[in-house]
């Protein structure tokens, strides 16, 4: 596993712990010589991991469509940016250069790559972890939801399965680092 592809609110949400935990998670990054990522914005809590990870020494790839480069939101000191025609390629590109997959405290562009990233899981399109940070609980009534669609036949145990969460970076890592050993990915 060397490359962690992390979802993440462009804001950066009402409690602390949010951009705590995206600090953190950039640092550990770092810390494990795993490069990050992601969406290349510089806002929210995009901008904090990327920060994060930077300052501890670590490498980060951004991947952003052309559209949004212009309007200031693109972060200027990554190691990489990556951009690309439309949203489709960025997702694309995304999928292409990342082991596994985190999301983040965010809103509907964190719940959309996060839903793609299990979907295609749970259709085996790919065997890369996917994992939820719970920061400050702020995905429980998320996980109640897939809970419910369990409960109400819509969702199969096994995909509620394929998603790691756990509430600390720490822990998240740990718990990706052995899925992938086990999956090979
Ligand atoms: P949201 O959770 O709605 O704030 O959307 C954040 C997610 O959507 C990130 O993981 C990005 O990949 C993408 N995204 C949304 N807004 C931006 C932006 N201004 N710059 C770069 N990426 C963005």
């Amino acid at each position: 596993m060397k490359h962690i592809c992390v979802f993440a609110g462009a804001g950066s949400g009402r409690l602390p712990e949010y951009s705590a935990a995206a600090a953190e998670l950039g640092r550990l990054l770092a810390a494990n010589s795993l490069t990050l990522v992601y969406g290349g914005g510089s806002t929210g809590l995009m901008g904090v991991v990327a920060d994060a990870a930077l300052a501890a020494g670590g490498r980060v790839i951004g991947v952003i469509p052309e559209s949004l480069t212009g309007i200031e939101v693109d972060h200027k000191g990554l190691s990489r940016m990556i951009v690309t025609a439309d949203m489709h390629e960025r997702k694309a590109e995304m999928h292409r250069l990342s082991d596994a997959f985190v999301a983040l405290p965010g809103g509907v562009g964190t719940f959309d790559e996060l839903f793609e990233a299990l979907c295609w899981a749970q259709l085996g399109f790919h065997k890369k972890p996917c994992a939820l940070l719970n920061a400050g609980g702020y995905y429980d009534p998320l996980l109640r939801l897939m809970r419910n669609a369990v409960d109400e036949g819509f969702t199969d145990k096994k995909t509620l399965g394929l998603l790691i969460t756990a509430p600390a970076p720490g822990e998240l890592l740990a718990a990706l680092r052995g899925k992938s050993g086990r999956r090979k990915t």
